[in-house]
């Protein structure tokens, strides 16, 4: 069977789905690895550290013509998918919530999606697939370096000659697994460091991380299921807000991470709250979306100055910017899926299997995954083959 890696297209993306490492663990397994020219070149692999792992580097029509399995970091783009056929399988990050239109149309050509934001992730036998968290940690590990190389002061307690210079004071907003990298990232830079999160069990973590735990009088539990936070009604969000807003005006750099799962992300900083941060404040917002990010006017891949001197950042695509190990990592979780979905030599489709049911998107002509089939019901899309008298389907969000 012939695994097949694609240079990423998205612009400005720099991440490969597999590092040269990890090739002769899938040949091992008896895959034969095929890699486009030019794939590796991004993170640093040239296609000669490919060769002499055992891969064949290819060009991009042989590639499309002869793999059985083609693996991806982000979702496939249109000239891509219009070079997929019946039988081949995709595996990659396809954000099946975000726009469930690709899973249709990937259904429709009889193409078999895998997507890995479907992890369970709370299952330890998955963790070593768990790319959601390997990517998340590579997010909040840069996102506080993007803070320290805007901020116009040290981040550590420095006493020198010319005068002592105070730690700065930063807080992260949602201490998941972004968030507490960003903690554990701050810390080692000497800024003195707290941390906020809705979910309850995060203050022992934000704490043996050696940060304070805010703690808000206003906002009481909000865990959702399976470890995340639930969205907050609209009077816990008001009052939420102006809560962190004295918080916020007493730091000098605070970074969000806040997501709800399948929601836009929550408004933690408002206008208001920026107006009240010293001039030289700087903000990285991780949650930053076409959407709306944690911070009023933040935009993906912008930098703002406030009138008052306040520097919002809105991340975007922060693990590509470190994308060794972001490829690195991300490596090794694809590789684990896929050995765990391989066997005999073929990739068995098998639902049944926990770990399988999560990131089955796509098989059999079928949208099989429940709550992506849920959800192109909802905006009015079909979830399988295009029989005779069908309509058009339109790709939801394009
Ligand atoms: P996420 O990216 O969905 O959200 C980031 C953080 O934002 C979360 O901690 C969430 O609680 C917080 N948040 C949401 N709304 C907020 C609000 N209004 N105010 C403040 N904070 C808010 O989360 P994630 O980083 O993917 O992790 C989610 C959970 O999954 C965590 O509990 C994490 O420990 C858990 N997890 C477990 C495993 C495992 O068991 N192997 C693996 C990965 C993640």
């Amino acid at each position: 069977m012939k695994v097949a890696v694609v240079k990423e297209n998205a612009p400005g993306e720099r991440r490969v789905a597999l590092v040269p490492e990890t090739v002769p663990r899938l040949i091992q397994a008896g895959l034969e690895v095929l890699i486009e020219q030019g794939a590796g070149n991004g993170a640093w692999f040239p296609d000669s550290s490919y060769s002499e792992a055992g891969a064949t580097v290819v060009k991009t029509d042989d590639l499309y013509a002869t793999a059985d399995i083609i693996l991806t970091v982000t979702r496939p783009g249109e000239a891509g998918v219009a070079k997929l056929r019946s039988g081949q399988a995709v595996v990659g990050m396809l954000s099946p919530l975000t726009d469930p239109g690709l899973a249709a149309e990937l259904a429709r050509k009889g193409v078999t999606a895998v997507s890995l934001d479907g992890l369970p992730r709370t299952l330890s036998r998955a963790q070593s697939m768990d790319a959601l968290t390997s990517q998340a940690n590579v997010a909040g590990y840069k996102a506080v370096l993007v803070a320290a190389a805007a901020y116009g002061r040290f981040f550590p307690l420095l006493i020198t000659a010319a005068g002592t210079a105070r730690p700065a004071r930063l807080l992260v907003l949602g201490a998941g697994v972004a968030g507490l990298q960003a903690i554990g990232t701050a810390r080692r830079l000497g800024a003195q460091v707290s941390g906020y999160d809705v979910r309850p069990a995060s203050k022992q973590e934000v704490e043996s991380l050696g940060a304070t735990f805010i703690e808000l009088t206003s906002v009481g539990n909000a865990a959702g299921e399976g470890g995340y936070a639930r969205e907050l009604t609209a009077e816990e969000r008001q009052a939420q807000q102006a809560e962190l807003a004295a918080h916020i005006a007493r730091h000098d750099v605070v970074i969000t991470t806040a997501q709800v799962p399948g929601r836009r992300p929550p408004l933690l900083i408002t206008s208001g709250a920026l107006k009240a941060m010293a001039a030289g404040s700087v903000i990285v917002d991780m949650g930053a979306s076409p959407l709306g990010g944690n911070v009023a006017g933040s935009v993906p891949g912008e930098t703002v100055v406030t009138e008052n001197g306040v520097t919002v950042i809105g991340a975007q695509n922060l693990p590509s910017t470190v994308p060794t190990a972001a490829s690195n990592a991300y490596s090794r979780n694809i590789s684990a899926l896929l050995l765990h979905m391989v066997s005999e030599g073929g990739l068995k489709i098998d639902t049944s299997d926990e770990i399988q049911a999560g990131v089955v998107i796509a098989h059999d002509g079928q949208v099989v995954h429940p709550a992506v089939a849920k959800l192109l019901e909802a905006q009015g899309a079909g979830t399988g083959k295009r029989t005779e008298g069908d309509a058009d389907v339109d790709r939801p969000g394009n």
